[in-house]
Parts: structure tokens; C-alpha cells; sequence
């Protein structure tokens, strides 16, 4: 029979996927001569047994196990169930990825109504002992059989009460013995069998317990978010109890080898005096400060400290470590890369290179690039959100944590934002309209929508906190009030807050921690931008937004949506004017208006980007989202043109389409109205000549959305070229302006290599191409993703994380197809994609020249580009050798 079951011994650090990550610390450990309490490790290929022989544990396993435990019980001089000298154990999961909390323990194993007796005697102490049985025999309760730890509880408080007792600790030993008979009784009636007294009994219950653990759903929710894969399984641990609740030498504590919030190179960790590892972790006694050993057990102490620093060296990485001390004796009982905050992370992995313990690489590989997150936003403080109210959860679609009173229109938003309110806009959906009002709020909320949503990419561009497609609650914007599923009924002005990277909304505020950028922040992405080999340009269309994008390091502009431009209050009138326009001369008059406010907006864009390229698409969207909806609106606008508010309304009708999205946008509305694009045009050429003549270069990059032929392209372009020779006829300056469009329409990458001989330039606009690719529509498709997430047909959002097989296999093809008729081509892409790690490491092995993504992505993109040109390069150097 194939090996299940190893001894510490045989371990090693490298064998996580088969020991569980503890098992493998606890092996290297022992080898390296650390005080370990023996014990032994069923591996992760037994529970993936157990799963495929439908959870059943078999006799051949069980009996590997009893010969262990024979070794074991030889190694300690202590013998399982024993009245005199008994052997405990521990029983614990240990998955190859640490999942902490996520699956089961048990500890105390082996205790039974003879083996309390011989623990007393060892410890020579009737209450710890006693009460470790009975909370034993609540654990194993819990555990295996599901019986609800609140039955056990309320006996608790009722003899508590009884008693007239405040703290569990004045129990004396006959309440306990009077305890575990009552808890006995629950387990009886709960079960319908007696409390297990024989300890193999016990082991073999609670192994099974512990591999049933690996499917319980919160370790199944926790993979999902984590991305763990699921088919790993988890270990189990047993190993031989130490006593840290065994008289004043005696204690248990945590020790992080640095200070896990801030990454300070210093012992962080606290212990408490006579106590079981449990007493720590749920917070019933509050433990002090680590310093307080030194006073009192200054060796104990020493050698803890120079156990940190040795288990720090041996992995080279920040230790979190639990340790218990018998009786004078320090025992470790568990080591492993400790959990820690983005800045934490950053800071250590820094301080490592510059210890010499790492390569720059290294650092740069260990942090994950969506925890940068935390560092660019402010996040609620950790101890205020645990005790918050979770009232709904939608998805996280544009990180931050922001609390703030709820208002359901966006001028409303505006106008309390504007009187001092911090404003949280809430809307079933929102649109080009309410661009101000989400501005002005410090978060958003919707109920409908996804991941590419029009909130959720506004949102990411603004740096704004979103949650999108919160389809649990029921917004009423007329009546002014949402309500949960749990029927909680708020009304405007009440308070809410959100988390946009959890996608949680809570009740009431939450108390917020700023964002802070520090030092090593700025050295580890120097550091990632010696190796990434893709650009990293920003989706920017204001000079705010390029000005943050700069400072996270962007290295050009990959998406100025112009159409965000039409949306100021100025601009409305002249907007809807042109489109409103029943003739061309009256249709030039209006776009005459907004090109001297265009060529101001990309003038002060030109300066910023101080001759970094700048890819400005021309006017994309349908435009009937310009046009009024509200009545009171139309009054307005039918005044401001001398038509009827009659006239007015056969318009929009004329324009209202059943299926916008496929509709008259992107480059059809040039195909009908050719004066749109070339006033855009001359506003870009002029304002780049005049930027330049201020001795600013400038890289301007026009692009065409939404081309499905090279028919469409060459018309417009040679509209483009025509214009732009033009206004450039009247000046020596040269302005070096690309012409390129976005491909977002299969057809358009099925015939690419046509397309790019009309091109420049190609951005893949995979917001769209994803929609058209599956025929979902990105404003929708919430709806219904989480189902397909939930039947595991995606692992991931398809609009969040390219498909690489249907998507980005036409990418694929695109770039080789363009690649023929046009090898100078240049590619990126600007989607929402361009800020996921994933896709990001995608696009790197495609050999695109870019990504873009909103501002305060540009740190991910960056970190995740470097890391995809770093694994690229192991990849490479294994091939070779
Ligand atoms: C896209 O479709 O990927 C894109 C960037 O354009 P938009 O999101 O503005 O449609
Ligand atoms: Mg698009």
C-alpha cells in the first residue's frame, strides 16, 4: 500500500502539497533541531483517498495511523487513554495553503472519564484539567457531529448564573465535574449515543471530522476567493499535547518575528500565563505583551527570541510562530510565512533585500499586486468592521472603504455633497447623466450592473469606492429608500457604508485607516520596472486623473474616453444641440462650441503628459444617453432652441433604440455624421501644435471605436488624414499623430490583417469584444455570472479576467493577422482587463506593448507586469536547461 502516513522526521519544508503547510513546518523544524512536541502527519493524498471512496476512512489507513500512535506513545512514555500517565494529542487540519479557521481542530484528544483522572495527576491541577475535558468534549462535539456549541454555552451560563460566578475561571472543580456530566447528557441527546470514552474511538472520528472539514462551505467560499485549487485536500496533524496551563511557568503565546501591520523589523507577540493555545486565540483572558516574559523567565525568553531568528533565517521570510512553555520547557508548536497588511508586506520584503537575505526579484514576486489596494485607498480599521453590520453584499467593483448618508439622485448628491455631507449616491444603475453626482460622492452603490458597468468603470477611473450589482436590495429612487432582503427599510440621509473591496455594505459608519504610500512602495516598483517588459499607459480623461495616473507611474495614455468630456454642465446644451441639429450648418455651429472647449481639454492633457503618448478615441457612445429624460429638462431644452417640447420628444424618439449597445455608437455615428470626428480632429491637431509651439512635445494617437471593416476605417481615416493636413498646412510645426482604432468586434479581429493595413495602431477594447464575443451584455450579465460561477462553468467573471481560450484567442489571432500586413503595428489593449493580474499576464506572453487601465490600477498593472516578465524568464530558463 502507497505511504500515508509520515513521522515529523520524514518531512521536509517542500513537501507542503503533500504534508499541508503546518505538517511540512512541523517536519522541517524537528530536523532542524527545534523543541517540537513529536507527532506524525496523515497526508493530503489520504484525504483525496477519502473523498473518491465516498468519506470513508479505511481499515488500512486506520491501522497506519495505530501503528503511529504506538511510535508515539513510545516517544513520549505516555500511554493514550491511560488513568495514570495518558497521552493527548492534538488533531488538526493543515491544508498545502494556509485557509486560517477555514477547516477543523481538535485538541485534548485521548481524555475520557479515566484520563482526567491521570491528567490531574500529571498537572496537579483538578480545575485546568477538568476544565479541559469538558471543553473537549464541546469541541469534539462541535465538530464531529455538528452539535451547536450555543447548547453547551447556555449550560455554562446557567450554572454560572446558578452560582452567582462572572468568570468561567471561578469555577471550582466540583462545578466542572457537575459540567462535564451535564455536557455529557447534550452529546447524549444530540447524537443518540454516549460520549465516546475509547480514544482510538475518538481518533478516528476526529481524523474523519477533519478531512469531511475540507468541503465544509466556509473552506469551500474561502478557496473561490482565494483561488486555491480545490482538488488539493488537507492534511491531518497529531501530535502529543504540551501543557501550557500547568502552574506559573507554564503559558502559551504568538510571536511574529516583525510587526505583521507595519513590517518593523522587531518581536511583535503576546502570551498569556497558565494557559491553552485556545485561551489566546478567542479572547477570553487578555494576554500581554511578549516584553513580560523577559522580566519574568528571562531563558525561556532568550531562547524564544533566538528561536525567531533562526526560523526567520531558515525560510527568510517574516515568521508567524505559536509556541507553548511547560513548566519551564519552550515547545514550538507551529511556524509559517505570517499573514500581513499590503504596507507590512512591501516594507519586509524591501528590508529583506537590503539585509542581503533576498534578491530584488524575489521581493518583487512576493507581493501580491490587488493587495496593493489597501496601500492606494483608505480601508475600514479592522477592529471597527468586525463588529459593523453587514446588510447586503453586490460586487466589489471599485475598491475603497467609505461610510456617508444615502441619497438616491445625483443633483441631490451634488447639492449635499456641495454643503459640507459626505454623500454615498445610491441607483439602480447609473448613467453618462449622474457622472457629476458620482463625482461629488465619496462612493457608489447600485443594484443592477457588472464589473464593466458604466458605475463600476467611472468609478475605477475616479478612484471612487463602488459596489456594483447589489442585486439583494430593492432601490426605489422615486420613494427615496432602498431595502434589504431582510426587509431593513433606509431612507435618504441615512447612513451606510461600503466596501469596495469586499463588495460588502454595512450599516451605520465604520471607522476608516488613510492610505498610505511609503518609501518601499517607490523602491519595489522601481525595482519591478527594471523588468516588466509591457508598458503600463492609464484610461485618464481629466488632467486630475492623468496627474494621479503619472505619480503611480503611468507611461502614457491608453484611453481618453472624449465622451466624458460632453458631459460637463457647460457642454450639455451644445451637445445636445449638434445632435438635436436638423441641418448640417446648424449641426457645424454647435460642434464650433465644443471644439475651442475640446482643444482646451486636450491642451491641458498634452501638458501634463509632457510627450508621453496620449491614444484620445473620438466620440463613442449612442447619442441619445446625451439627451434628456427628465420633462422638466426637455421644457429647457425645447426653450434653448425655439422648438416645441412636442418637436423635441419626436426627436429623442426617433433616436431611442431598443438595443443601444449595438446600436448607432463608435465609429457608425462618423459614417452618419462625419463633422463629429473631424471637429474632434481639428481640436486634437490644433491643440497639439499649439502645446508644442509652448516647446511641450506631444504624441497624440487618435483612435476610431467600434470598426468592424476595413471599409469603415479607411473612410474615416482618410476624413482624419484630410482634416488633420489640413490645420497642419497652416504651420511648420510637425505633429508626429498616429491614426488606430480599437478592436472590440470579432469581425474586426477575424480581419485584422485588412484593418491593419488602414492602422496604426490596434487597442483591443475588451470590454466590448468580451460582450460581443459571448453575446452577454456587460450591463447584465451580473445577473446571471454568479450562477455560471456557482456551476463552475467560469472560474472568473469573464468581464474581470480575459477568457483566454474564446477572447483571447481572437486577440490572438488579431495580433498575427495584423502582425502580416503591418509588422510596425503598435498593440495594447484598454479594457478593464489592463489592470487584472491575470490578463495582465496574459497580454505579456502575447507580446503586447501595452496595457491601460484606470489610475489607481496603474501600481497593480506595473507589479503584475513585472512579475509576468520575471516568471516568463524561469519559464525560459527551465526550457533551457
Ligand atoms: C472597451 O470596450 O473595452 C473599451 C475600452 O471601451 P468602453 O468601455 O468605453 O466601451
Ligand atoms: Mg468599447
Amino acid at each position: 500500500m502507497k505511504k500515508l502516513v509520515y513521522q515529523f522526521h520524514e518531512g521536509r519544508k517542500e513537501m507542503k502539497l503533500l504534508l499541508g503547510g503546518k505538517g511540512a513546518n512541523l517536519s522541517e523544524m524537528t530536523n532542524i533541531g527545534l523543541p517540537v512536541p513529536p507527532g506524525f502527519i496523515i497526508s493530503t493524498d489520504a484525504c483525496k483517498l477519502y473523498n473518491e471512496q465516498s468519506s470513508r476512512l479505511s481499515n488500512e489507513l486506520f491501522t497506519e495511523v495505530l501503528t503511529h500512535m504506538t511510535q508515539l506513545e513510545k516517544k513520549t512514555g505516555k500511554q493514550f487513554g491511560s488513568a495514570k500517565n495518558p497521552l493527548l494529542v492534538s488533531v488538526r487540519s493543515g491544508a498545502p495553503i494556509s485557509m486560517p479557521g477555514m477547516m477543523d481542530t481538535i485538541l485534548n484528544l485521548g481524555l475520557n472519564d479515566r484520563a482526567v483522572q491521570g491528567l490531574i495527576q500529571l498537572t496537579n491541577d483538578a480545575r485546568s484539567s477538568l476544565d479541559s475535558y469538558r471543553r473537549f468534549i464541546q469541541m469534539f462535539g462541535d465538530v464531529v457531529f455538528g452539535i451547536p456549541s450555543q447548547l453547551f454555552e447556555d449550560t455554562l451560563s446557567l450554572i454560572k448564573k446558578k452560582k452567582g460566578y462572572l468568570l468561567d475561571t471561578e469555577l471550582t472543580p466540583e462545578d466542572l465535574e457537575n459540567l462535564i456530566l451535564h455536557y455529557q447528557s447534550i452529546y447524549l441527546k444530540e447524537t443518540r449515543r454516549s460520549f465516546p470514552q475509547e480514544p482510538k474511538q475518538q481518533l478516528k472520528l476526529a481524523i474523519q471530522a477533519v478531512f469531511d472539514s475540507w468541503m465544509n462551505p466556509r473552506a469551500v467560499i474561502y478557496r473561490r476567493l482565494h483561488e486555491i485549487n480545490s482538488n488539493f485536500g488537507t492534511a491531518v496533524n497529531i501530535q502529543a499535547m504540551v501543557f501550557g496551563n500547568t502552574g506559573k511557568t507554564s503559558g502559551t503565546g504568538i510571536a511574529f518575528t516583525r510587526n505583521p501591520s507595519t513590517g518593523e523589523k522587531a518581536i511583535f507577540g503576546e502570551f498569556l500565563w497558565n494557559a491553552q493555545g485556545e485561551d489566546v486565540v478567542s479572547g477570553i483572558r487578555t494576554p500581554e505583551k511578549i516584553d513580560k516574559l523577559k522580566e519574568q523567565m528571562p531563558n525561556v525568553y532568550k531562547k524564544l527570541i533566538s528561536t525567531c531568528e533562526q526560523l526567520e533565517n531558515h525560510y527568510n521570510d517574516m515568521q508567524d510562530i505559536e509556541f507553548t512553555i511547560e513548566k519551564g520547557n519552550l515547545f514550538i508548536l507551529q511556524t509559517r510565512n505570517g499573514k500581513r497588511t499590503a504596507k507590512a508586506a512591501i516594507q519586509i520584503a524591501t528590508d529583506l533585500v537590503h539585509e542581503g537575505k533576498i534578491s530584488k526579484d524575489e521581493a518583487i514576486m512576493r507581493i501580491k499586486p490587488k493587495e496593493l489596494n489597501q496601500l492606494l485607498h483608505p480601508t475600514f480599521d479592522p477592529e471597527a468592521l468586525a463588529n459593523g453590520k453587514v446588510i447586503a453584499s453586490g460586487l466589489p467593483a471599485s475598491p475603497g472603504a467609505r461610510s456617508g448618508k444615502i441619497y438616491f439622485e445625483a443633483s441631490q448628491a451634488v447639492t449635499r455633497a456641495e454643503h459640507g455631507t459626505k454623500v454615498i449616491l445610491v441607483r439602480n444603475e447609473t448613467s453618462p447623466e449622474d457622472i457629476e453626482g458620482m463625482a461629488k460622492s465619496e462612493a457608489i452603490l447600485t443594484a443592477h450592473g457588472g464589473m464593466t458597468s458604466h458605475a463600476a468603470v467611472v468609478a475605477r477611473g475616479m478612484g471612487k469606492c463602488c459596489v456594483a450589482g447589489c442585486s439583494e436590495i430593492i432601490i426605489d429612487e422615486a420613494a427615496k429608500e432602498m431595502i434589504t432582503a431582510n426587509g431593513l427599510k433606509l431612507h435618504e440621509g441615512d447612513v451606510i457604508s461600503l466596501d469596495g473591496t469586499t463588495g460588502k455594505v454595512y450599516l451605520d459608519e465604520i471607522k476608516q485607516t488613510k492610505a498610505e504610500i511609503s518609501a518601499a512602495f517607490h523602491q519595489l516598483m522601481e525595482w519591478g520596472n527594471q523588468r516588466k517588459k509591457l508598458n503600463i499607459y492609464v484610461n485618464a480623461d481629466t488632467p486630475n486623473d492623468l496627474d494621479t495616473a503619472l505619480h503611480f507611474g503611468a507611461e502614457g495614455v491608453g484611453l481618453c474616453r472624449t465622451e466624458h468630456m460632453f458631459f460637463h454642465e457647460d457642454r450639455l446644451p451644445y451637445v445636445r444641440q449638434m445632435i438635436m441639429a436638423t441641418s448640417t450648418t446648424n449641426r457645424k455651429k454647435a460642434l464650433a462650441h465644443l471644439k475651442s472647449m475640446q482643444k482646451e481639454d486636450f491642451s491641458q492633457l498634452f501638458r501634463i503628459a509632457s510627450g508621453r503618448p496620449i491614444t484620445i478615441r473620438l466620440l463613442d457612445p449612442p447619442l441619445h444617453e446625451f439627451l434628456p429624460k427628465d420633462p422638466k429638462d426637455i421644457a429647457n431644452l425645447a426653450k434653448e432652441m425655439g422648438l416645441t417640447t412636442l418637436e423635441i420628444n419626436a426627436h429623442l424618439n426617433g433616436l431611442t433604440e431598443v438595443n443601444p449597445m449595438l446600436g448607432h455608437r463608435g465609429c457608425r455615428l462618423a459614417i452618419t455624421y462625419p463633422e463629429i470626428y473631424m471637429m474632434q480632429t481639428e481640436a486634437i491637431i490644433e491643440s497639439a501644435i499649439a502645446v508644442s509651439s509652448e516647446s511641450f512635445p506631444v504624441q497624440p494617437e487618435i483612435m476610431i471605436p467600434l470598426i468592424a471593416t476595413k471599409k469603415e476605417l479607411s473612410l474615416i481615416t482618410a476624413d482624419i488624414q484630410e482634416t488633420a493636413k489640413n490645420r497642419l498646412e497652416r504651420t511648420s510645426i510637425t505633429i508626429p499623430f498616429k491614426i488606430g482604432t480599437m478592436i472590440e468586434t470579432p469581425r474586426a479581429c477575424i480581419t485584422a490583417d485588412k484593418i491593419a493595413t488602414e492602422a496604426q495602431f490596434f487597442s483591443f477594447g475588451t470590454n466590448d469584444l468580451t460582450q460581443l464575443t459571448f453575446g452577454f451584455s456587460r450591463d447584465d450579465a451580473s445577473k446571471f455570472l454568479p450562477d455560471y460561477e456557482q456551476k463552475e462553468i467560469f472560474v472568473n467573471d469573464p468581464f474581470t479576467t480575459i477568457d483566454q481560450e474564446g477572447v483571447g484567442g481572437l486577440i490572438e489571432m488579431a495580433i498575427i493577422k495584423g502582425k502580416i500586413t503591418n509588422p510596425k503595428l503598435k498593440m495594447g489593449i484598454c479594457g478593464e482587463h489592463g489592470g487584472d493580474p491575470a490578463s495582465i499576464h496574459f497580454f505579456h506572453k502575447l507580446g503586447l506593448h501595452y496595457v491601460s487601465c484606470s489610475p489607481y490600477r496603474v501600481p497593480i498593472a506595473r507589479l503584475a507586469a513585472a512579475q509576468a516578465a520575471l516568471m516568463d524568464q524561469t519559464q525560459t530558463t527551465l526550457q533551457e536547461s
